[in-house]
């Protein structure tokens, strides 16, 4: 049920992109895949995120990648008016959102895409794949109201 969308039908992305450190290809590396995995401590069941060599509760050496849903709440959110690089000029005003990723203890910071008066606190979110290169792939906060529509 990945929703992803098709680098031939978009121009050449021109913004910047993360360099992953070794700690944290495989989540770049699932997303790719389109598939949401975040680090995972079997030993107390935090998830850390960003990865981390031990876990930030325990101690905990032996971590594991967990997929997990691609689905969670709106913490909290902000408009961006004032873009933060040129690049991103003709995108604001535009949304960015702290989200509860369901089934974890992890709050992910991401853009939401919905139309900005739609957007709240609590409203349900589904994780975008978006293939934004030939070989990144971002994430996006969709909105799965459906009254909501899609912007991107
Ligand atoms: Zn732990």
């Amino acid at each position: 049920m990945n929703e992803r969308t098709k680098i031939a039908d978009k121009p050449p992305y021109n913004k910047p992109l993360p360099t992953p450190s070794a700690m944290a290809r495989p989540f770049w590396d699932a997303l790719r895949n389109g598939e949401l995995r975040l680090q995972h401590c079997p030993a107390c069941g935090h998830f850390n995120h960003p990865p981390r060599l031990l876990c930030s509760k325990c101690h905990n050496r032996d971590l594991k990648w967990d997929k997990v849903e691609p689905s969670g709440t709106v913490y909290s959110y902000t408009i961006v008016h004032r873009p933060p690089f040129p690049v991103f000029k003709e995108d604001v005003p535009y949304a960015v959102g702290l989200v509860d990723i369901d089934g974890t203890d992890v709050r992910m910071l991401g853009s939401l895409l919905a139309p900005l008066d739609a957007i709240s606190v609590g409203m349900r979110v589904k994780v975008i794949f978006d293939d934004v290169t030939d070989d990144f792939t971002l994430f996006r906060f969709q909105s799965m109201d459906a009254t909501a529509g899609a912007q991107s």
